[in-house]
């Protein structure tokens, strides 16, 4: 393809991403094809001379769109939100077309630059104490993740080191077979389920620990079950804390849980995937209070701050760990500026990297703080409407208090009446929800998901519900 033709290609796109986001609540929000749809419709083989792009962008809407589910649209009220916008998707036509691998500093140097700081950026607009700045100077800095489970393993990683390096210390005859198999963290048992799976794959002992009646983990608990341990002979390294739990978005109690962290001598790592981006408005910081004792911290951009995925931000507040847990040290990747800036291998699991800071940088500018406070903002306000209307109708109940763009409610009765509930919402095509369970109750979750999402739109969610409940309220009778 040439420069004449990937204009020609390129504008049409631009063109047709426009108008797909800008019509996408005309869109069937689930896509009902079935599984194996799309082999019969494309040729078993790749074609051996190339094809006129415009037969390609003819297949794009004939074959790929009925198959997709439309996670931008106003309707769509299933899982947490993925972040969506013009700059974003601009910052990744440059980034796709730089194309750099920036394992290391030397390896495109302003990858590396613009990530330090944009996480400093970050950072100071949602409210992290200095030593989480690169700019600082006090150790601590920022680096942008694929994913939050990734950020999560890292820590878990970077705390074994710790541990590992703390014990060995006392005695070099400890190796570590023998620390190992002791090793236990500790979460809610409402944390996200690549917290189970970072325990898995770093091969120590994770604890679910029980949460309060408001779902939230809490200091006395987590002292306990730690104090067991230890005198069972166990050696608690890790815990983390949830700002916004994926089942019903309660927050641990951060403040207590980093006191025990800082009793008990263990990392404290946040996962505060969804629910972070709230902290660009001041008002959501309270739920943050102990975050100066944490030693990771993490959110993801690419859920609710209008940064495509992929970017997960974390911060370290002594990265060596880390680094040094990571490090292996083939000559080919080595360069002779090293240890001036990061080379952000070190920090991660794949080599590879993306230029993925591009695409905060021209977010934070072209959007602003001002106007990613009030889409927050605006989420939050019509998680309340949705849930004013719940409350003032006597079929319904909320599971718990909302506190972001996240509403968890039921129809007052059994299980079951509820997973009917469900199904018929979702059977009627207009709109798109998934259940949670907690604690034995099933309920359904409306996130608002898509910066389109208006108050017109929570009347449709409504009016859908509330059908959907008198259908299966009168089925009942
Ligand atoms: N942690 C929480 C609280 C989440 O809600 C999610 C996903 O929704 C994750 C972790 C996993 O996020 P990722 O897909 O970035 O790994």
């Amino acid at each position: 393809m040439d420069f004449k033709e990937f204009k020609e290609f390129s504008a049409d796109m631009i063109n047709y991403v426009g108008n797909y986001l800008e019509n996408i609540r005309d869109r069937k929000v689930l896509s009902s094809v079935k599984p194996g749809y799309l082999r019969p419709l494309l040729p078993a083989e790749a074609p051996n001379d190339p094809e006129n792009w415009k037969d390609v962008m003819n297949d794009v809407e004939k074959l790929i769109m009925p198959g997709v589910t439309h996670w931008h649209s106003p309707r769509f009220h299933a899982y947490f939100p993925t972040a969506n916008s013009y700059p974003a998707i601009v910052a990744d036509i440059l980034s796709d077309s730089i194309a750099c691998i920036g394992f290391s500093w030397i390896s495109s140097p302003a990858c590396t630059e613009l990530e330090v700081v944009m996480m400093d950026w970050l950072a100071k607009m949602i409210g992290l104490p200095e030593m989480f700045l690169a700019s600082a100077g006090q150790g601590g800095g920022g680096v942008i993740q694929g994913t939050a489970s990734e950020a999560t393993l890292v820590a878990l990683l970077g705390a074994k080191a710790r541990m590992l390096q703390k014990i060995k210390a006392t005695d070099p005859a400890i190796v570590d077979s023998d620390v190992v198999p002791k090793l236990v963290a500790y979460s809610s048992e409402l944390s996200h389920s690549s917290v189970e799976r970072a325990g898995l794959l770093g091969g120590v002992l994770l604890r679910a620990v029980a949460t309060d009646g408001e779902h939230k983990l809490r200091g006395d608990t987590l002292r306990d079950i730690i104090r067991k341990d230890r005198a069972d002979g166990l050696i608690p390294f890790f815990v983390v804390a949830t700002l916004g739990t994926t089942s019903c978005c309660s927050f641990d109690r951060l403040d207590e849980i980093a006191e025990v962290g800082k009793e008990e001598d263990i990392w404290v790592h946040v996962d505060a995937a969804y629910a972070g981006s709230s902290f660009v408005c001041p008002e959501y910081r309270h739920y943050m209070k102990g975050v100066e004792l944490v030693h990771s911290f993490n959110f993801n951009p690419h859920k609710w701050l209008q940064v495509t995925f992929d970017c997960s931000a974390m911060w370290l507040k002594n990265p060596n760990y880390v680094i040094n847990a990571f490090n292996v040290d083939p000559l080919y990747l080595k360069h002779e500026l090293e240890g001036q800036m990061p080379d952000y291998r070190h920090w991660q699991i794949p080599l590879g990297r993306r230029f993925r800071s591009l695409k905060m940088w021209f977010v934070f500018r072209l959007i602003g703080v001002a106007n990613l406070q009030k889409s927050i903002r605006k989420d939050i306000n019509l998680a309340h409407e949705f849930a004013s209307r719940l409350e003032n109708n006597p079929n319904f109940e909320l599971f718990n208090e909302v506190t972001m763009g996240l509403v968890c409610f039921r129809i007052k009765g059994s299980n079951e009446i509820n997973e009917a509930l469900l199904k018929k919402i979702n059977d009627r095509g207009k709109i798109y929800m998934v259940p949670s369970k907690v604690k034995g109750s099933f309920f359904l979750r409306m996130a608002i998901c898509s910066k389109y999402t208006q108050m017109e739109d929570i009347n449709v969610t409504w009016n859908e519900v509330k059908e959907a409940g008198e259908i299966i309220m009168s089925n009942e009778k």
